[in-house]
């Protein structure tokens, strides 16, 4: 099919800035940290930051992979900055975080992947934080199970990891990273620490066909993944894949009853929903369970 050129009109967002917003936009500027509300331009990032949830991205933002959606740079990174969980804990409290989403560019540079910059950073979060909930969003460590349990035995509220497309468009769409791979990942977290709930998130617009939509969901639950974010990809740059499809908010709320049908404990569906939306709502849903 041919890509298609304008945005529909459900995707043109209403901005509304409140204090709260801008006062944690300075707070921000004066701290070496990145998040990615800012640096995606996330479409949420007012109603995100006013319910106090932000999503820190730790260990650079040169990434040593280079998916075809993805806006960030990259390259061989140089930076190792073992002064950053902590920062990232500081910001947190003066932002009054409830809900902090850590992720990462994947650090493939490095022998531990940076799982335990992870670890560091979740354990910075609760000792400042006690009642802030921490979700990681881990790149895949190249499939290596030491890091994954690096990162879970700092017990984060949930371990988070896309798999962004379906099966059949992985290769294409994303960097070294593999379908099976993130399947495995889940399964072993599952395995290590059954009581942390898991997450994945899926793009759509790619060119996949709605069945293989439902086999990726299948396909997560079948190693017990609790959580599933689907949201609409939007293509960051002309460089970047180009959107095959804009699907409907009835489509995306159809996905969610599919999904719930299927026994996740949360599905967040709707064209704007990026992997942390209304991650602190998760939590919840997922301890019930
Ligand atoms: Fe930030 Fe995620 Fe919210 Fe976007 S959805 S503003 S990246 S916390
Ligand atoms: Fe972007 Fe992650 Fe791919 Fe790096 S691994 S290019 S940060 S999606």
């Amino acid at each position: 099919s041919t890509p298609v050129e304008r945005k529909p009109d459900w995707l043109k967002i209403k901005l509304t800035t409140g204090e709260n917003f801008k006062e944690l936009k300075n707070m921000m500027r004066d701290k070496t940290l990145h998040t990615v509300c800012e640096e995606a331009k996330c479409p949420n990032i007012h109603e995100c930051w006013a319910n106090r949830t932000a999503t820190f991205m730790i260990l650079g933002d040169i990434c040593t992979r280079a998916c075809r959606f993805c806006a960030v740079n990259s390259g061989l990174p140089t930076e190792l900055d073992l002064q950053e969980p902590e920062r990232v804990a500081e910001a947190s409290e003066q932002m009054g975080l409830k809900h902090v989403v850590v992720t990462s560019v994947a650090r493939d540079d490095l022998a531990d992947g940076g799982s335990s910059i992870f670890a560091a950073t979740i354990r910075a979060i609760r000792k400042r934080l006690p009642m802030c909930g921490v979700e990681v969003l881990i790149p895949d460590f190249l499939g290596n199970e030491e890091s994954l349990r690096t990162v879970l035995a700092a017990k984060p509220d949930i371990l988070n990891h896309n798999i962004e497309t379906v099966e059949r468009l992985s290769d294409k769409v994303r960097s070294k990273a593999k379908y099976s791979r993130t399947l495995e990942l889940l399964a072993r977290s599952k395995k290590i620490a059954p009581e942390i709930p898991t997450k994945a998130s899926i793009m759509l617009g790619l060119g996949e066909e709605w069945s293989e939509i439902l086999q990726t969901m299948d396909d997560l639950r079948a190693v017990g993944c609790n959580i599933m974010t689907i949201g609409q990809y939007l293509q960051p740059s002309v460089k970047h894949l180009k959107v095959k499809k804009y699907y409907t908010p009835e489509q995306f709320a159809e996905l969610k009853i599919e999904g719930m049908k299927r026994g996740f404990s949360h599905v967040e569906s709707g064209p704007l929903v990026r992997s942390s939306y209304h991650a602190h709502e998760q939590v919840k849903s997922a301890q019930q369970n």
